[in-house]
């Protein structure tokens, strides 16, 4: 019901690529150069034409290092590998050599280029896989880079406003160095998905981002006012005043905060009435670690190890992965760091493991496929492990499991790894282990669990979407996703039960806990720790510091009477709001009121 509404003020639903909110001026990237208009030409001077292309290689493959330069300090080595690929896929064994040959048959070079282009580009937009076809807009990318210099008309040189909103069709990790460092607040992709490099590259240098926004008319908004929502996934075109002031606070509010809160840092998360609260992170990339530490978080709760095999162009081997993880360990040190094994499928995906299924969230996930492959399960593990010697700050966390019979084979597997690296002459304790509770089977399953780790940690992220059975990344059911549900809250309540009947600490990691509101809920349950993204950390650590640990439970109780998700959220931001609190509200917990 969007169509047409053209460029006036408008709100456009996307998905959320990477959270925060901008305020700023559209800045549309249209594509250098159209590759699909060139027409076929012969030629007779064929080394003339093989000049000239190489020509236009050679400017590509230097705007590639110049762009990649200048994200050095924003991006870990291997993130920046992805500019990597797009130089291999101009190597004369690649992408060059099938241009060149069909140069040297008489077809000019932008002929060449055209034809060899489209063809790379049609077999990757068949793939089923989402990740692969993201690898079409690659090499579209390359193919445009290249035509523009054939052409002799590199995209002039743009002035970028102070906020610019980058727009693009299809945003390629390449067009993020475009803007110069400090002017660019924000992202839209039209295409895409919280899952493209692109989104992953935004989440890792904090960029406000929406993907996926179909139905923008992207070609009409250069140099309109924008507003970027990514905890959200939407954009308002041409906002009003009020909705701009409205953004424009939550925006410096945001500046402010994290100004102001600086200062916790150094101070404890403990509540008013002397109880301490472990606040941790949640990390994949190595941008986290220095946000983490600047943060003051205590440890990492949840290590994402899919997100660098995600980055890879195939399975990364054990050194590969020993030297990530090292990374990790190292940097925290000696603080503990939780890393979950491999946590595939559903929308999480390998462009070398394709995975296709109808129903992908109740399908191979997680512990399921990494026990298929005990292969894969092993190695990690083993890389793991090796990675904690002389550390010894690792703890190993198992995604997905829905029964003991999973955890009993991923303990064997685990125990079977810890035997060989001994073995080799790795000296490493055994890490305490845990298991998550995502599914809700083992909700009911609590007890039988806790007895078998050291640990256990919720992912409230899945919980939530099995529970009300709402899949977490369909637009269409968003409002119906809700982790202040009383379902939710019940269950939540009765893991943390179980888990203290048994002697264990209980952890939750899913975005639920880096909301300040919730977290008042989630200590009065008892959850031993809390586990967020580095951004969250000090709001939460601002919101406890605040509030009596007598008086959340006092909340809680109340709360937990309520059969309406509608009156849970309305009570909640009430109550803050009567204790002096209501300044840390999150936009994503107001989001229902
Ligand atoms: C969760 O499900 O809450 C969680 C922390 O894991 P992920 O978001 O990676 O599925
Ligand atoms: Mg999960």
């Amino acid at each position: 019901g969007r169509q047409g509404k053209g460029i006036q003020e408008a709100k456009f639903v996307g998905v959320p690529g990477s959270p925060g909110a901008a305020v700023g001026t559209a800045v549309v990237m249209l594509p250098p150069a159209d590759l699909d208009v060139v027409p076929d030409k012969t030629i007779t001077d064929i080394t003339a034409e093989l000049g000239l292309f190489k020509t236009a290689i050679e400017g590509v493959r230097a705007d590639m290092r110049a762009l990649s330069a200048k994200l050095a300090n924003q991006l870990r080595p291997e993130e920046r590998a992805l500019f990597d690929v797009y130089l291999m896929m101009l190597d004369d064994a690649s992408l060059g050599s099938e241009i060149t040959t069909v140069i040297k048959t008489g077809q000019w070079a932008q002929g060449a280029l055209r034809q060899v282009v489209t063809e790379h580009v049609n077999r990757f937009e068949l793939m089923d896989d989402a990740y692969l076809r993201e690898r079409a807009s690659d090499v579209k990318d390359l193919g445009r880079r290249l035509l523009a210099y054939l052409q002799e008309e590199r995209q002039q040189t743009l002035v970028y406003p102070d906020n610019t909103i980058l727009i693009s069709e299809e945003l390629t990790p390449a067009m993020l160095g475009e803007v110069p460092e400090g002017k660019l607040v924000g992202l839209v992709s039209v295409l895409g998905s919280g899952n493209s490099h692109v989104a992953i590259l935004a989440r890792a240098m904090g960029i406000p981002t929406v993907m996926g926004l179909v139905d923008l008319p992207y070609s009409k908004v250069d140099g309109i006012q924008m507003i970027v929502d990514g905890y959200h996934g939407e954009v308002y075109t041409n906002p009003s005043d009020v909705l701009r002031k409205q953004f424009a606070e939550v925006v410096e509010e945001e500046k402010q905060l994290s100004l102001g809160l600086d200062a916790l840092r150094d101070l404890p998360c403990v509540t008013l009435d002397g109880h301490r609260m472990p606040l941790w992170v949640n990390t994949g990339l190595l941008a986290d670690v220095a946000r983490a530490q600047k943060r003051g978080a205590e440890g990492v709760g949840l290590y994402r190890t899919e997100v660098p095999f995600m980055i890879n162009q195939r399975f990364p081997s054990e050194k590969e992965q020993l030297a990530i993880y090292r990374e990790q360990l190292s940097a925290f040190h000696p603080q503990p760091v939780t890393m979950r094994s491999l946590d595939i499928g559903g929308d999480k995906s390998l462009s070398y493991f394709p995975i296709k299924e109808d129903n992908p969230f109740l399908g191979w996930r997680g512990i399921r496929v990494t026990l298929d492959h005990p292969e894969i399960f092993l190695v990690q593990t083993r890389a793991m492990l090796k990675a904690s010697e002389g550390l010894n700050n690792l703890r190993i966390l198992l995604p997905m499991i829905s029964g003991t019979h999973e955890l009993e084979e991923a303990l064997h597997l685990i125990h079977r790894a810890w035997g060989e690296v001994r073995d080799e002459g790795t000296d490493v304790p055994m890490p305490p282990i845990g298991v998550m509770i995502e599914i809700p089977a083992a909700v009911y399953q609590t007890k039988e669990l806790a007895r078998q780790v050291d640990f256990l940690s919720v992912g409230s992220n899945d919980l939530t979407q099995y529970l009300l059975a709402v899949d977490r990344n369909n637009p269409r059911v968003a409002d119906l996703y809700d982790y202040l549900h009383p379902a939710v809250l019940q269950a939540l309540q009765n893991v943390v039960r179980d888990a203290h009947a048994e002697g264990k600490p209980v952890s939750i990691c899913g975005e639920m806990a880096g909301d300040p509101a919730a977290a008042v809920l989630l200590m009065a349950m008892g959850f031993d720790s809390l586990s967020m993204n580095a951004t969250n950390l000090p709001k939460v650590k601002w919101m406890l510091r605040q509030i009596n640990l007598s008086k959340a439970k006092e909340l809680l109780a109340e709360l937990m009477t309520i059969d309406n998700p509608q009156v849970i959220h309305s009570s909640l931001q009430l109550a803050l709001k009567n204790l002096g609190l209501a300044r840390m509200i999150n936009p994503a917990s107001a989001k229902t009121l």
